[in-house]
């Protein structure tokens, strides 16, 4: 089959789906290719154990480490992405973030474009996806040109009341910015009903602000965008001279299928881009498509990030934990001189969740039953920068398939996150001996799996040599081929990578509408 498009996006999550969703009132005719299907709508989507414990929305994906032993990758091939099942913790990096800055194992690099460049992005991206937030509690956050649509999502009476007490410790908490479809104003009528089935579950009622919800749902129907689901891009072509990309080969249903377009975008997540781009490989480009440079692939990052559970004797009756946020440890201390990285809360502990990670209770106190111990626990989710480093990549087999070699950096600065949240703790009464580190992915037991914020593998930048993309994200090898989702990172920042590259996707988005006008 061969049709003519005047753009081809391959993935519809965070970048894709946005991408979609800015160039579709253009009126070109634009293509959506989708290995997943919709994610189906089941009570199963607010149960814990068949998606906490028995994995049923993820991929069945097998990556390999660096000794060739496999994994199942935390990855979800879906309408919407990685986003369809995120805690839509919807952060900005901070101004410092797209500067060059110090770390305990090395340097994260200067972006090309400053905060300034990104935060009308931030903004629009913000009123696109609906953050709830208040401007201006965060002490670390950059300036910004309009308020967040909503007013912040408020804390239930545990958190209000650990806020309050770190407040008086001299933290600043913040309320975090969440991208749910809450109506606290006037609830009979909000999409959003505040349950515990966020961070990490699909919303059966569709009042997440993910990219399938936001984005591509509302372009359905429409004459000149088409979604094709189960699609699964396995590789581009160009033509003789390796400027163009002629072809889009799909695989789906069996079938090998090509579809044509002026302009070719890849957000098929950044092992699945580079991935695309590796196994592209032509006389033109030996290495793999737009990899001349040779650093496509390069630089993965995924965070460094724990999920710690408090406990205490007082009781968590928390149903919608995600609405507190701490930076006190994101810059260098007067007692640190690196980053520690960002504490925010992670969904409410339930003891079915739980039972598959399998906790030793005698830990806690010897007479508590999980039950006792998940309706006490307060959760927590440490976030420290990883560094790009050249080593840390994704490569393709023989097979086409992904290996993944990475070695951790920055874990002292992470360790120093998590004996600066017992201090805290300590200030809300939750004594240290009672923090019990979790796995937020049961049944995976190897760190590389949890790739949820993976990026970094086709940078962005200015020297050819050193970067796969340029400013706007066209690969400086190709004239039509764009790579819009968080590969393009320099470096990661400690905060959540999803509003960055639904920002960005805007921003390369205008650029391609300009390009086409
Ligand atoms: C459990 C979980 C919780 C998270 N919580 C947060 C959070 O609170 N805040 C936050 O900012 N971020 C969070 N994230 C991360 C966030 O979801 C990702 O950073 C973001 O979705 C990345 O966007 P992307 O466009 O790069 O990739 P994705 O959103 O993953 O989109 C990639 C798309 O490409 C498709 N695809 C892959 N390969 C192919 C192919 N060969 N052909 C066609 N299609 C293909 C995939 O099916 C997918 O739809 C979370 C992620 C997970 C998994
Ligand atoms: S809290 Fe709101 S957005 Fe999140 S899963 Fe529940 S209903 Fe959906």
């Amino acid at each position: 089959m061969s049709e003519n498009y005047d753009v081809i996006i391959i993935g519809s999550g965070a970048g894709g789906g946005t991408l979609a969703h800015a160039l579709a009132k253009s009126g070109k005719r634009i293509l959506l290719l989708e290995r997943g299907d919709f994610l189906p709508r089941e009570m199963d989507n607010w149960d814990p154990k068949p998606v906490f414990v028995d994995g049923k929305y993820i991929s069945k994906d097998t990556w390999f480490d660096r000794d060739g032993k496999a994994f199942q990758p935390q990855v979800h091939y879906f309408v919407g992405g990685a986003t369809k099942l995120y805690g839509a913790a919807l952060y900005r990096l901070r101004p410092q973030d797209f500067e060059e800055i110090k770390h305990v194992s090395g340097i994260s690099p200067a972006w090309p474009l400053s905060f300034d460049d990104f935060e009308p992005w931030y903004s629009k991206a913000e009123q696109l996806y609906q953050v709830h937030g208040n401007g201006g509690e965060d002490p670390t956050e950059g300036h910004r040109s309009e308020p967040y649509p909503w007013p912040a999502v408020s804390h239930e009476p545990r958190l209000q009341q650990i806020s309050d007490d770190l407040a008086k410790g001299g933290y600043h908490p913040f309320h975090a910015p969440c991208g749910i479809l809450l109506d606290e104003a006037d609830r009979p009528r909000s999409t959003c009903i505040r349950c515990a089935w966020c961070d990490g579950y699909p919303c059966l009622v569709h009042a997440k602000s993910d990219a399938e919800v936001i984005a591509v749902r509302p372009l359905l129907g429409r004459p000149n965008v088409t979604l094709l689901t189960g699609a699964e891009v396995t590789k581009l072509e160009t033509d003789s001279s390796g400027r163009t990309v002629t072809g889009v080969v799909v695989s789906r249903n069996g079938e090998r299928e090509v579809y044509r377009s002026d302009i070719v975008a890849i957000s098929a997540g950044a092992a699945n881009s580079a991935k695309i781009l590796l196994n592209s490989a032509s006389d033109a480009h030996p290495n793999g498509l737009a990899n001349g440079s040779d650093q496509v692939g390069r630089n993965y990052m995924f965070h460094n990030s724990r999920t710690v559970a408090a406990v205490s004797t007082e009781k968590n009756d928390t149903i919608y934990q995600k609405t507190l946020g701490i930076n006190d440890f994101y810059f260098p201390t007067k007692d640190y001189e690196y980053p520690a990285g960002n504490i925010q809360m992670v969904g409410k502990s339930n003891a079915e969740a739980m039972r598959g990670e399998k906790p030793d209770l005698t830990w806690f106190a010897p007479e508590w039953s999980l039950t006792d111990v998940a309706k006490h626990s307060v959760d927590w989710w440490l976030t420290t920068e990883d560094l790009p480093i050249p080593e840390n990549r994704v490569t393709t087999d023989r097979d086409g398939q992904i290996h993944v070699a990475y070695a951790h950096t920055n874990l002292e600065e992470h360790d120093r996150l998590f004996e600066e949240l017992k201090k805290i703790l300590n200030h809300a009464g939750m004594a240290a001996h009672h923090v019990w580190r979790k796995n937020f992915y049961p049944g995976m037991d190897i760190a590389l799996a949890g790739c949820a914020h993976q990026a970094g593998t086709c940078r962005f930048g200015t020297d050819p040599a050193a970067s796969v993309l340029d400013v706007n994200c066209k690969a400086h090898e190709l004239d039509n081929l764009y790579v819009v989702d968080t590969s393009f990172f320099p470096s990661i920042g400690a905060v959540n990578p999803a509003l960055t590259a639904i920002a960005n996707a805007l921003r390369v988005g205008d650029h391609i509408l300009g390009r086409m006008a």
